[in-house]
């Protein structure tokens, strides 16, 4: 095995990753950068946040970088802007001692006259995403011709974010002779085809399994109602009293729904999306990385940028709406040799999906059931016992209570004191969960019995997130599916783009080949019926309308049909 040392870094590089603390290469690191130093093979590398891939092909860029030479000569692609950021900071730390070396991050979202000022000055190295990039390199402001190096880093989670034709339209823009060097999490058809098309020859690199990270996770289910999603959340929270997780949603308004719910709870948690602000998401990174802030309810896309090693938790509030994307959270947790638990909450309908996860992670998921309310109090009283006699005693500033202290005390005995002191803290809890009812979902509850449940939801009751409470929804169809290139993302980007509103909560979107269904909330029936029909996607003409009504006009259309043959069969 190479150490740093061995593997050709200039001394000023080394000093840069010594501070880091960086000790010996990871295993990725070990295997792409003696291919970029000793051959010019592209690369394409399977592998996920947390292997050390940023400093993998970072190191050697910045190694072979001509700092009289003005011109850009390295570009790296990444899904998001935080990824960008992150880049540029890795990249800039490891050449901390390399004078004159500069990175410049490129995103969207942001002001585009700071970015064309930064460029103007002059980059040796551009971190960006890709609309935002060829936009730049349309303007005249950005020019890739004289790059050796393209980096294209999460590729699967650009292309699932609907990057497809900038990427093309940017890897049609770099010179012929450069180095491509790919990485991804997984490897679909989409990745495939970039690699053939803009690739020679690749020489492929696989660290997942390798991947000391996946290798620490385990991958626990646990099955409820739809309904009973959230007082399953707050179970997994109560029963894991030190987590320190993220909690994963489908979309913008459930994860502000989630959090809000969360912080109203009294937890200790906070939304990511990306309707903050910067300042305003740069404020809740803030407090998630010093751990002021347990719980982080996330959309994939604010997450991807987030940088932390021991995170204890990943927790699927709902599955992804692409499986793929299961691997890009879990591997939040388990980073840098921690052990780490992803937790997926599944209703009935999303148990069948399971299966498919296994197979994309290679591992097997572990079923248990929602803890009881009896369960979380005991883990509870520990947790409140273990800090009793783990809090430290200042004698001498407590010493000159002590006196008084004992005297009002005088009345009670030892046994008494304690369950008075117990209960200051744990009535809360008790409270609680007297009466929970059990929230495993059971074969024969399976719908229609909500009824008789509710009787016994005891003190639950009140927080139940059911469909009521949260309004009802319509679903409807749309005759864009995946072949058109529509995502989750898309899907939600459409809506909010055409009905010019972007508070319309999305529920359930269910993409198909070459068609789909989503649900939205009911009061905006109308307004997206007539915002979305007759639209333009990629040149098709959307056709929506209400699932439920299609449905019915087609058993209604089979039914004449069924009218007509056997008229026919009547005439014969
Ligand atoms: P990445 O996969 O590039 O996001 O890196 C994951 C984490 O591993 C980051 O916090 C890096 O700073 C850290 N890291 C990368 N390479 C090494 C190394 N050789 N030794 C120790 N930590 C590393």
């Amino acid at each position: 095995m190479l150490t740093f040392n061995e593997m050709g870094l200039s001394p000023n590089l080394l000093k840069g990753i010594d501070e880091l603390g960086f000790k010996k290469p990871t295993t990725i690191q070990q295997e792409v950068i003696p291919i970029f130093f000793e051959t010019d093979n592209d690369i394409v590398g399977l592998a996920q946040t947390g292997t050390g891939k940023t400093a993998a092909f970072g190191l050697p860029i910045i190694e072979q970088i001509d700092l009289q030479d003005k011109s850009v000569q390295a570009l790296i692609l990444a899904p998001t802007r935080e990824l960008c950021i992150q880049i540029s900071k890795d990249l800039q730390s490891f050449s901390k001692h390399i004078n004159g070396l500069q990175v410049v991050p490129i995103y969207g979202g942001a002001s585009i006259e700071t970015q064309i000022r930064a460029l103007k000055k002059g980059t040796h190295i551009i971190a960006a995403t890709p609309g935002r990039m060829l936009d730049l390199i349309k303007r005249k402001v950005a020019n890739i011709s004289y790059i050796r190096t393209v980096v294209l880093d999460e590729a699967d989670e650009m292309l699932n974010m609907g990057f497809r034709d900038e990427l093309d339209a940017i890897l049609e823009r770099t010179p012929d002779k450069k180095r491509t060097l790919l990485f991804s999490a997984t490897m679909p058809k989409e990745v495939a085809r970039i690699a053939k098309n803009y690739m020679d020859s690749p020489v492929e690199i696989v660290v997942g399994k390798q991947n000391a990270g996946a290798e620490n996770v385990r991958h626990i289910y646990y099955q409820v109602h739809a309904r009973d999603r959230y007082l399953a959340l707050k179970r997994i929270a109560d029963i894991n009293p030190y987590i320190y997780g993220i909690v994963f949603c489908r979309t913008r308004m459930e994860t502000k729904e989630v959090a809000d719910k969360l912080i109203k709870d009294g937890y200790n948690a906070d939304a990511l999306h990306g309707d903050l602000s910067q300042a305003q998401r740069d404020s809740v990174m803030k407090r998630f990385r010093s751990k002021s802030l347990q719980m982080l309810v996330a959309t994939d896309v604010a997450a991807r940028g987030i940088d932390v090693d021991d995170i204890s938790h990943v927790i699927n509030y709902n599955l992804p709406a692409e499986l793929d994307i299961y691997t890009h959270r879990s591997g939040r947790t388990g980073r840098a040799d921690k052990s780490g638990i992803s937790i997926a909450i599944v209703n009935y309908r999303e148990i069948t999906k399971i299966p498919t996860i296994e197979k994309i992670i290679n591992k097997r998921f572990e079923k248990l059931l929602v803890p009881s309310g009896a369960e979380i109090c005991k883990k509870q009283l520990f947790k409140l016992i273990d800090k009793m006699e783990n809090v430290e005693v200042d004698e001498a500033q407590i010493a000159p209570f002590m006196d008084t202290v004992n005297k009002k005390l005088e009345w009670l005995s030892k046994e008494q004191i304690i369950k008075h002191f117990v209960s200051l803290e744990f009535n809360r809890f008790l409270d609680y969960y007297k009466n929970a009812p059990d929230l495993n979902e059971k074969a024969e509850s399976r719908g229609g019995k909500s009824g008789k449940r509710d009787k016994r939801d005891g003190g639950a009751r009140a927080e139940r997130g059911n469909k009521r409470d949260r309004g009802a929804y319509t679903r409807f169809y749309i005759n864009i599916g995946k072949k058109d290139g529509m995502n989750p993302r898309n899907l939600i980007g459409m809506v909010n783009e055409y009905t010019k509103n972007r508070d319309i909560d999305i529920g359930e979107i269910d993409l198909k080949d070459s068609f789909s269904f989503f649900e939205v909330e009911e009061k905006h029936r109308d307004k997206v019926l007539k915002s979305l029909n007759n639209k333009d996607h990629k040149g098709r003409t959307i056709r929506i309308d209400i699932a439920e009504e299609k449905d019915a006009r087609r058993k209604k259309g089979k039914r004449k049909k069924g009218t007509k043959s056997q008229k026919r069969r009547a005439k014969k």
